[in-house]
């Protein structure tokens, strides 16, 4: 079985531990992989999950700042692909999922505000190091 997170290669930001992408569907929308095919994070390391909590951390507070999402959602599932990744979602009041995850049907339809993709990714790439 081929996992499709093992070779990802449309990142943005890669470091030893993880890469970073958008994910088309929402603007600012990001998803963090790891690059060890590992299922869950208690797989990593003690450090590793620091570091990827600290990670989380700073993309959450730049995407606040650059989205005026009234909402980070942060989330961890995996059960499609079992190789650890971490959804980050900015959420809207108005947004076609609100107040219910993204991963559920749409029950509106909505126009995003105009989010800089460009200035969220120099952001985080400067932030992360
Ligand atoms: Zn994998």
């Amino acid at each position: 079985m081929t996992c499709p997170l093992c070779n990802v290669t449309d990142y943005f930001y890669k470091n030893s531990l993880f890469s970073l992408i958008f994910v088309d569907d929402i603007p600012g929308y990001i998803r963090l992989i790891t690059n060890a095919h590992v299922k869950e994070f208690s797989d990593l390391s003690d450090q590793e999950a620091v570091e990827i909590t600290l990670a989380v951390k700073k993309i959450e507070k730049i995407l606040l700042k650059h989205t005026n999402a009234d909402k980070i959602n942060i989330a961890s599932l995996g059960n499609m692909v079992p190789h650890l990744h971490i959804h980050i979602i900015p959420r809207f009041k108005n947004d076609p999922w609100w107040p219910g995850a993204t991963f559920c049907e749409k029950t509106r339809d909505f126009t995003y505000p105009q989010i800089d993709l460009e200035k969220i990714k120099e952001e985080i790439i400067k932030s992360l190091g």
